[in-house]
Order: C-alpha cells, then structure tokens, then sequence
C-alpha cells in the first residue's frame, strides 16, 4: 500500500513548537502487526514527557500513544481482530497521532458497539491505568483510603468513579475549586484544593490522624514528601508520574523512619507488555463503562492540526477530563 497518512512528529525534543504534521507513508501489517485507520487519538501527559525529553524517543519520532478505529489488514498470526473491526489501544510504540498506522498487535484490543471511538480514544491508557492501580499493583479492599492527585485530570476523574464503584474512600486534590467540585461528583469522597491548603495537614485531619493506606501520586517533585508524611505506617507509596517535574533521589532509609512504608514506581506498560493480561484488563475497563460505573468525561476536543494547542492546554493545567484529537 502506497497511502500517505497525516501523522505528528518530532525531529527535536522541546516545547509545543517542535510538533510537525507530515505525510508519512502507511505500508502494509508485518507478521504480528495490523493496520488500523483511526477515528480519534488521546493526548496523554506521557505524550508531553516524549515531547520534552524526559522519557528520549529516538528522532524523529512520531508521537501519541492511544487511539481507536477500524482495522484495515492483519499480518500474519494476528487472530484477535480482523478486518473491519472496531478496535482501541494504548501501546507503545508512539505514534498514535496519525490518520492510519502499521504497529504491533497485541496490545490491540476489539472494542464493544455500545463504547464510541471518541470514547474509547479518550480511555484506554488512562483506564487501563487505573485498572493496573486498583487491581495489579497492591492489595485493596473495599473501605481502604487512597490519597489521588490530580483528581480531576483525565487519569483523576476515571480513578474517582473507580475507586467508588469498589467501596475504596478516594480523597482526591485538585488544583482549584472548580477542579475540586468535578471530582466530587464523579465520586472523590473527600477533595482538597492543594494551591490553597497543605494537603498533607488536611489528610491527616480527614483520616483522625491515621493517614491513608495508598498514596497515587502522578505529580512528583512538587507532591512527593507531602505525600509520604499522608500514609500510615506499612502504607504504600505509588510513584507513577512527573507532571511537576521528576522525584529527586531519596535515601531509602526515609522509608523506614516514616513507619516502614513501601513505595513503587510502576508503568502502565510493563503492565499491558503480555497480551493475555492485557486484553483481560480491557475487557475490565470496557466492563466497567459499559455497566455505566465509569464515564468517559471529554472535556477538550483539537483537531489533529491543532495538536500544539492541546499540549500547551494540558501542560498549563488548563484541562479536565479526558482530551481527544479528532480526524
Ligand atoms: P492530567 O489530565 O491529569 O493532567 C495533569 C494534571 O496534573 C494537571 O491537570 C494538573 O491538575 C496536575 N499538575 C500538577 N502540577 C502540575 C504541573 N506543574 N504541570 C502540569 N500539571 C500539573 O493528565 P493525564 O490524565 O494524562 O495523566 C495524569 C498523570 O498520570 C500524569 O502525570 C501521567 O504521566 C501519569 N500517568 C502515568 C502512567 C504510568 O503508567 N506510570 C500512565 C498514565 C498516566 P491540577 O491543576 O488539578 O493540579
């Protein structure tokens, strides 16, 4: 196949103004790979990470790491799809920005009629996310307390519904009040404008002193000690983003003088990286849209042109919910 598909690159890492549109040529599905015309694609605070350097691609390097669509050809030894199939991802490598694409199969997921491509677009990294959170990284049973940042990002208002939907108390920060009201009512038990209160003071108040069992932490350098001094003794630290810049090195013995505390730092990857798991932690998150316990919430919409926009409304902590790229 000879098509050309309007596809993001970087030649160079940097700010928003690095963002290119081309025509790259499509081709055609290698043994294990599929081509799939995509209807929408999700921007992803990762995606800004690739962009700036702080995770290196190799250059140029097409960017975008979720998307949905149709399924156009299969190469050899794909047997979950088929053409003419709806599908949706999250899987590396980045190129998800783009009209159509030939990548890896496995970690394509068929997708049920009732979820939308718009939806789907706007889910599968940021759900399968939470799925791995609430189920795969450490124990939680209903009547735990998880301390969320960023409650009311795109990652943020999918935990909140989640963790309602399994009897799991989420105090949810936000950084203004409006950020605050919105992941109340998509099920944070208890929210904290953490521009304007010590949400570590707060935590500890809302807990009678305890501290919580789990801390979810996406912002990194700006929440990191505040957000250990949240946890109760033998609690567990989970350390899975940087919006506000990467944790400084620690020394580990802090860990023990807080009370034994655990700490990971995990990616949805390494997660999703067998295809039996991660097609099983799809049909979970499709589950739970479906049954209606989680909402897809699409609150910024760019057409793919316009993709700089959306990096620089995401990076401003302009944002709520979910953003999508629409072809
Ligand atoms: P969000 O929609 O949550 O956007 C990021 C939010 O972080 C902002 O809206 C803002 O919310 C908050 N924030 C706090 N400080 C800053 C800052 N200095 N600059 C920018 N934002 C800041 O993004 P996503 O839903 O895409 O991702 C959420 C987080 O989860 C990201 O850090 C991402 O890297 C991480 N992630 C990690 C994965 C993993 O497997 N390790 C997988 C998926 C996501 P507010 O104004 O309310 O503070």
């Amino acid at each position: 196949m000879s098509e050309t598909a309007k596809t993001v690159v970087i030649e160079a890492f940097g700010g928003p103004e690095v963002l290119q549109l081309r025509d790259l040529p499509v081709g055609d599905p290698g043994p294990g790979e599929l081509r799939i015309r995509h209807h929408a694609c999700g921007l992803n605070f990762i995606d800004v990470y690739q962009r700036t350097g702080l995770y290196p691609l190799a250059l140029p390097h097409a960017l975008g790491m979720e998307a949905a669509g149709v399924v156009e050809a299969v190469g050899e030894g794909v047997t979950h799809l088929k053409p003419g199939d709806r599908a949706a991802y999250a899987a590396t490598p980045p190129g998800a920005y783009t009209e159509a694409r030939v990548m890896p199969a496995a970690q394509v997921c068929p997708l049920p009629d009732e979820i939308s491509f718009d939806q789907a677009a706007a889910m599968m990294l940021k759900g399968l996310t939470v799925d791995y959170l609430f189920h795969r990284t450490t124990p939680l049973s209903r009547g735990d307390t998880v301390l969320f940042h960023a409650a009311a990002g795109g990652v943020g208002l999918i935990a909140c519904q989640w963790a309602k939907s399994e009897g799991i108390t989420l105090i949810g920060t936000a950084g203004s009040d409006e950020k605050c009201a919105l992941a109340k009512a998509h099920g944070a038990t208890h929210v904290i404008n953490y521009r304007t209160e010590n949400f570590t003071d707060r935590v500890r108040e809302l807990t009678g002193g305890k501290g919580v069992d789990v801390v979810m932490d996406s912002i990194g350098a700006d929440t990191f000690e505040g957000s250990l001094d949240c946890l109760k003794p033998l609690g567990m630290m989970i350390s899975f983003g940087n919006a506000s810049g990467p944790v400084p090195p620690i020394s580990i013995g802090i860990l023990g003088q807080k009370g034994s505390l655990k700490i990971t730092r995990p990616t949805l990857f390494t997660h999703i990286a067998d295809h039996a798991a991660c097609q099983a932690m799809a049909r979970r998150l499709f589950g739970k849209v479906t049954g209606g316990e989680v909402k897809i919430r699409i609150d910024q919409r760019f057409p793919l042109d316009r993709v700089a926009d959306a990096h620089r409304a995401l990076e401003a902590r302009q944002t709520t919910g979910s953003t999508i790229l629409e072809l």
